[in-house]
């Protein structure tokens, strides 16, 4: 069995009570080197074996994963963050599906919620954003032209970009030409939970300096919208005259 686990974004306690229990069951670990706390690994066995993926390409994995499966072992396959964003997980699920090899994932907490735990912030404020996208500049990998960055940025809702500290100038160009003023507030999220986290403010017009200023290229989110200042609407649902279906209003 492959278990495909979210190691969270940083922190190493930030792993799920599921998460920490698979690496302490697993025969073989395989690990995203380049982004996974490695005190994860001290939750490991002393006798596990332990791969670094950063150094592997797909078939050397999947090679990992078919041995230890043919000598019963238990396999956790640790990825940065949430699986589900960039993990490059969906070929590795093929590839187990061809062999007939069983997996299951548990989930993890992507950078993106690290981030806002950060920024002490909500993504979602009433008559600001009730929207967030999440998406990268194009780069080595190409994002498909209809989700190019103006077209995104047209509906001005909450954006966060992950794999794009790299190509800020360019970034704050295309928000720009989207419909985002320059003056919209943004923030630069460094090593989101980790011990060296870093977390500044900036506005869509001076992500680039910003960046340069504080020496961040990368491992970085940037955040961009009025979610980031200071007018919003207050919930309904702590609104006292509104009744939900655990509270009834006081006035309606
Ligand atoms: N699956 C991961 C994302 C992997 S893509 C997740 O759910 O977070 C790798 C990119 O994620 C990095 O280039 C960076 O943009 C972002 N990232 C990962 N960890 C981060 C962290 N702790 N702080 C800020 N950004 C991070």
């Amino acid at each position: 069995m492959i278990h495909f686990v979210g190691a969270g974004c940083g922190a190493a306690d930030l792993i799920t009570l599921r998460g920490k229990e698979l690496i302490e069951k697993a025969d073989v670990i395989i690990y995203a080197g380049s982004l996974v706390n490695p005190e994860l690994l001290n939750y490991a066995r002393s006798d596990c074996r332990i791969f670094n993926s950063a150094e592997m390409a797909l078939d050397q994995v999947i090679e990992v994963m078919r041995n230890a499966e043919e000598n019963g072992f238990d396999t956790v396959r640790l990825h940065t963050g949430d699986p589900s964003i960039y993990g490059a997980v969906r070929e590795q699920f093929d590839r187990l599906d061809e062999l007939g090899i069983d997996y299951d994932i548990c989930p993890g907490v992507s950078s993106f919620c690290g981030a806002a735990a950060a920024l002490h912030a909500e993504y979602t404020l009433p008559d600001v954003s009730q929207t967030v996208i999440l998406t990268r500049m194009s780069g080595r990998t190409k994002v498909p032209e209809k989700e190019s960055i103006p077209s995104l940025a047209a509906h001005r809702a909450t954006m966060v970009l992950f794999l794009s500290a790299g190509m800020l100038e360019e970034l704050s160009n295309q928000l720009i030409e989207g419909g985002y003023s320059p003056e919209t507030p943004a923030a630069i999220v460094y090593k989101a939970t980790w011990a060296d986290e870093k977390v500044c403010r900036c506005t869509v017009g001076t992500l680039s300096e910003t960046a340069e200023k504080n020496g961040i290229t990368k491992t970085a989110l940037i955040t961009v919208g009025n979610f980031l200042g200071d007018n919003y609407s207050l919930s309904k649902l702590y609104d006292p005259s509104f009744t939900t279906e655990f509270r009834k209003a006081e006035t309606e």
